[in-house]
């Protein structure tokens, strides 16, 4: 699974936004390595720089001295919808008759044929196949005919689907959420200055303090002089739809998103785990890293447990931190040995031993079971699984590179099934009450679409979870619909 993006944008009093931008890139690095790219504006002109690859090779020295100015907006790749090429990476620019437009993208739109078909229709020529372009051109047709902000909500009101959105138009940086909040964006205050960002790591980055998270259907105005911010509610949502695998999986632990700590989350599903099917074993283990602070929260409300025996938390899985994407795989079975490359079982941990291997999800299965015969073959008696959500029976089309139905090994198995075909001697994952629990939400207000296959947008062929249905396009809608 992977992550689609991460977006930054900044205003500053009186310093160049570029070395910002590009620290913050690199504490988002995780959700995009596709490509990396900065946008600014010097109050004149725009100034971009976008390129394949991580930050740390995206750009040199003298790249970002070429970024003058002391707005911008910032994104890191990692492609879900539109091709693995640098017409879609971003930040996407665009120069029309009232100015210049700079977008970076977080999620997926379900309807960006449908906007995009309508703005081809008009004349507007595309130049990718991404949606990020379908909203740059449906906001600056917009902006023709209304002001900044109506123009948002007008856009706002014609696209369906999952978005956090950094903008700049001209010298102005811009935060907008989807209505549903499917995902985070946060805003914080630097001292000379204002930041927009997927995750509050990024501002601690910029040893900045973190004010909240945008609200879902709220647009963030950040002054032109760095001084200070106005926010809209263009939207007033009924309920969120907010990805709880963001809490689970994607995001920092040390980020806050929705007012919680992902970290504590993560160590709170580990003790509702232990609560729903805790095990007695000799040993809870992690699978690094995702793993480990399901396991840690596991591991301590065990030994909490005045009916239990008590367990040892330990590290028995051991990363090669040097075998990177780029690993070459040409065939199945390579793919299958390259468990054995990434992890190595520490002997004495496991040998002899009862042992629960702890891990935030399945997808596949395939290197759950390879992981499971590590364990054994390291002389483990048993070996016992827990997953700290629930099984993944659907895909994502929210912006999350997840397998397709073939592919999930939830999608037509039982739990029982899992376990056999993974080799464990027991199998639990975490239900989806004591995932909303942990995260102090009501199951009405996230996105489970992946774990119930019923979803919070209106997806063609996919049941909904809710009263939800696309706005009907080609009926130019007017901002104050
Ligand atoms: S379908 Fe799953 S991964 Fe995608 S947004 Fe919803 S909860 Fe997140």
């Amino acid at each position: 699974m992977h992550e689609k993006c991460g977006v930054v944008g900044v205003s500053l009093e009186d310093r160049d936004a570029a070395r910002p931008l590009y620290y913050s890139l690199y504490a988002l690095q995780h959700r995009g390595q596709e490509s990396a790219g900065i946008v600014t504006h010097d109050g004149f002109q725009q100034h971009s720089h976008v390129e394949m690859g991580l930050v740390g090779d995206a750009f040199q020295q003298g790249d970002l001295e070429d970024l003058n100015g002391s707005q911008g907006i910032g994104h890191v790749r990692y492609p879900t919808a539109g091709s693995v090429n640098a017409s879609c990476a971003q930040p996407f620019s665009v120069s029309f008759k009232s100015g210049s437009l700079g977008l970076s993208h977080n999620g997926n739109l379900v309807n960006a044929d449908e906007v995009g078909d309508q703005l081809a229709d008009l004349g507007h020529a595309f130049t990718s196949d991404g949606d990020t372009e379908v909203i740059a051109h449906d906001l600056a047709r917009n902006l023709l005919e209304e002001d900044l902000v109506r123009a948002v909500k007008r856009t706002m009101s014609r696209i369906h689907g999952s978005y956090s959105l950094t903008i700049m138009h001209d010298d102005t940086v811009l935060g907008v959420r989807d209505p549903e909040g499917n995902r985070p964006l946060c805003i914080g205050e630097l001292e000379d200055g204002y930041v927009l960002a997927s995750e509050s790591a990024a501002i601690d980055t910029l040893d900045g303090e973190l004010i909240r998270d945008v609200r879902p259907g709220e647009l963030v105005v950040l002054h032109a002089d760095g001084t200070g911010y106005d926010t809209y509610q263009l939207v007033q949502p009924e309920n969120t739809a907010h990805c709880f695998f963001e809490h689970v999986y994607f995001a920092r632990p040390d980020s806050v998103i929705d007012d919680e700590l992902v970290y504590e989350v993560r160590r709170d599903l580990g003790r509702a785990l232990w609560d729903e099917s805790g095990i007695d074993s000799d040993v809870v283990m992690p699978v690094p890293d995702s793993g480990r602070a399901f396991a840690s929260g596991y591991a301590e409300a065990a030994n909490e447990d005045d009916d239990a025996d008590g367990v040892e938390f330990a590290e028995g899985l051991m990363k090669n931190r040097y075998v990177g994407r780029t690993f070459i795989m040409p065939t199945q079975d390579e793919r299958e040995r390259a468990v054995r490359l990434k992890l190595n079982p520490i002997k004495s941990t496991v040998e002899g031993k009862t042992v629960t291997l702890i891990d935030d999800s399945i997808v596949r299965g395939t290197t759950s079971n390879q992981l499971v015969q590590l364990l054994y073959d390291a002389g483990a008696e048993e070996v016992h699984v827990r997953i700290g959500a629930p099984p993944i029976v659907a895909p994502c089309y929210m912006g999350i590179d997840m397998a397709s139905r073939e592919e999930l090994i939830a999608a037509d198995q039982s739990v029982a099934d899992i376990r056999d075909e993974i080799g464990a001697d027991s199998l639990a994952y975490l239900s989806i009450d004591s995932v909303a629990g942990a995260l102090s939400k009501s199951k009405a207000d996230l996105c489970l679409g992946c774990v119930t296959g019923e979803y919070p947008y209106d997806i063609d062929g996919e049941a909904k979870d809710r009263e939800v249905d696309r706005p009907a396009i080609g009926t130019a809608a007017s901002a104050d619909d």
